[in-house]
C-alpha cells in the first residue's frame, strides 16, 4: 500500500503558513549569517594586540572613542590605541579584532580600564561563522518546525515550496450513524469516528474533508463513494466486512475501484482492506472505533506522511519494558492500548486489560500503542516490547525542571 502513496506536488507557501510541512525543495542561504562581525557581548571592541599584556595587577587604559550599538549608526574605524563602546549585537568598528567584557573593565570618564588581556576573535560573532551564503540550510523531505522557521526567517526568506496537502475524504456508512447533537432514537449511535479521524488526519497535517454518512444501500453507498473520489485519497469507515449489510466492497467494484488487499494480520482491525481507483488510494477501514484509530495508525498514517513528503514516514517506536504478564493467542500482531512512564532511564508500559476492540473508554489517557509481534504467545512481567507513542505523550517530570520552577 506504502509505494501507491506519493506526494501531490508542490505549492509555495508563505513562511507564516509552512509550520509542519515538510520541504519540496533544498533551501540554501542568500546571505552570511551573522551577516556582519558582531559583539557578543556588552563592553568594549579593542585590537587585541592593544591589550594583549593587560592582566589584574598591571591593567591596560584606553581612551574610549565611539560608540557601536545594536541598530544604532555604523560605527567609525577603530583607530590603534583606542576602545570603542559596544554592545551585544552591534557592529565591530573595522580595525577592531576582539571584544573586551565589560566586568573586565572599569570606566573613568573618557577612559576604560581592562583588566584582561584577550586575542584575535574574543567574543566576536564573525560574519558567516553559523551560515555562508550558498550554503545548505533545509534538504527536502525536512519537516518545517518552530527553529527551522527561524532559521529561514533569519535568511529573510519568506515563502517556501513544500509539498501539497493531500485532501482525504472520510466517509461513513452504517444506518445506524448520526451527528454530533442529532437526536438518537433507539439503535442509533455517534458516528464517533468520523470525529477521530478528522482529529488525526489534522495531526499528520493533511485536510481532512468529512463528508455524510452513507446509509447501509448499496446505491447510497456507490454514490458517497463517487463524491469521495473527488477527493486526493478516500478512506472509508465500517462496511467492510462479510455481513449483509457491508457494501464497500461491491460499491468499488461497482464503482470501478479496483481491489488491492482485504484484511491484515493486525489485532484489532482485521477487516482493513485497500484499493485503487485510477492510482488514487482508497483505504477501507473497519467500523469498529478502536479498530479504526490503530489502523490508521499504524497502516495509514505512514502512507500519508509519506504523501506529504516526509522520508521516513514509518512509525518509530520506543523500547519499553512491559509492567504486567500478559496472555494472548499468537497468529496476529496485536497493537495493545497502553500507558507507559518513565521510570529511571527506563519506559514502562501497563497494558489497559480491557483489550476488546469496540471501547472508547479504555482509550482515554492512552499514551502509548504496544506492538505485540505474532508469534509470542506468553509475555511476562519485565519482557523487553516496542511501543509507538501517542497522544498525550510520555509523562514524567525531570528534577531539574522541578527545582527551577
Ligand atoms: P461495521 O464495520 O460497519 O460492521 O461496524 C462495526 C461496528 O462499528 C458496529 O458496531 C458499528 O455500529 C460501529 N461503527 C461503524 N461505523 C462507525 C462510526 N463511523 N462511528 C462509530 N461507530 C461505528
Ligand atoms: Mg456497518
Amino acid at each position: 500500500m506504502l509505494p501507491v502513496f506519493s506526494p501531490l506536488g508542490e505549492e509555495e507557501v508563505h513562511l507564516t503558513e509552512s509550520s509542519g510541512r515538510y520541504v519540496s525543495r533544498d533551501v540554501t542561504a542568500r546571505f552570511d549569517s551573522p551577516p556582519f562581525d558582531n559583539s557578543a557581548m556588552d563592553g568594549y571592541a579593542v585590537r587585541a594586540a592593544d591589550v594583549a599584556s593587560a592582566s589584574p595587577d598591571a591593567p591596560v587604559r584606553l581612551p574610549v572613542g565611539g560608540e557601536s550599538r545594536a541598530g544604532g549608526p555604523l560605527p567609525e574605524p577603530l583607530r590603534p590605541g583606542t576602545a570603542c563602546r559596544i554592545y551585544t549585537g552591534a557592529p565591530m568598528p573595522a580595525g577592531a579584532d576582539a571584544v573586551i567584557m565589560q566586568e573586565d573593565t572599569d570606566t573613568q570618564g573618557e577612559e576604560v580600564t581592562i583588566r584582561e588581556s584577550s586575542h584575535e576573535g574574543k567574543h566576536v560573532r564573525a560574519q558567516g561563522t553559523d551560515v555562508s551564503s550558498g550554503a545548505l540550510l533545509l534538504q527536502t523531505g525536512d519537516r518545517l518546525w518552530p527553529g527551522e522557521i527561524g532559521l529561514l526567517a533569519s535568511q529573510n526568506i519568506d515563502r517556501v515550496h513544500v509539498f501539497r496537502r493531500p485532501q482525504v475524504a472520510l466517509l461513513s456508512t452504517g444506518d445506524e450513524l448520526r451527528e454530533l447533537g442529532d437526536d438518537l432514537e433507539p439503535g442509533a449511535i455517534i458516528n464517533s469516528n468520523v470525529y477521530v479521524l478528522t482529529e488525526m488526519l489534522r495531526a499528520l497535517g493533511v485536510n481532512p474533508v468529512p463528508l455524510p454518512a452513507a446509509p447501509d444501500t448499496l446505491p447510497e453507498v456507490e454514490a458517497a463513494l463517487r463524491k469521495a473520489l473527488e477527493a486526493d485519497v478516500v478512506i472509508t469507515m465500517g462496511g467492510v466486512s462479510v455481513g449483509a449489510y457491508d457494501f464497500v466492497h461491491e460499491a468499488f467494484k461497482n464503482v470501478g475501484v479496483e481491489p488491492g488487499f482485504w484484511k491484515v494480520r493486525i489485532k484489532p482491525g482485521k477487516p482493513l482492506a485497500f484499493a485503487q481507483y485510477e492510482g488514487k488510494p482508497v483505504v477501507a477501514l473497519p467500523g469498529n472505533p478502536i479498530s479504526a484509530m490503530v489502523t490508521f495508525e499504524v497502516l495509514v498514517a505512514p502512507c500519508l506522511r509519506k504523501m506529504l513528503g516526509d522520508p521516513q514516514p514509518h512509525p518509530q517506536p520506543v523500547v519499553a519494558r512491559l509492567r504486567n504478564a500478559y496472555r494472548r493467542r499468537p497468529g496476529r500482531v496485536e497493537i495493545a492500548r497502553a500507558v507507559a512512564t518513565r521510570e529511571g532511564d527506563e519506559i514502562i508500559v501497563a497494558l489497559h486489560d480491557r483489550q476488546g476492540s469496540g471501547s472508547l473508554p479504555s482509550f482515554v489517557g492512552v499514551n502509548a500503542l504496544v506492538i505485540l509481534p505474532s508469534d509470542r504467545a506468553e509475555l511476562a512481567a519485565g519482557d523487553r516490547v516496542e511501543a509507538i507513542l501517542w497522544g498525550p505523550g510520555l509523562r514524567g517530570v525531570s528534577s531539574v525542571f522541578e527545582q527551577m520552577s
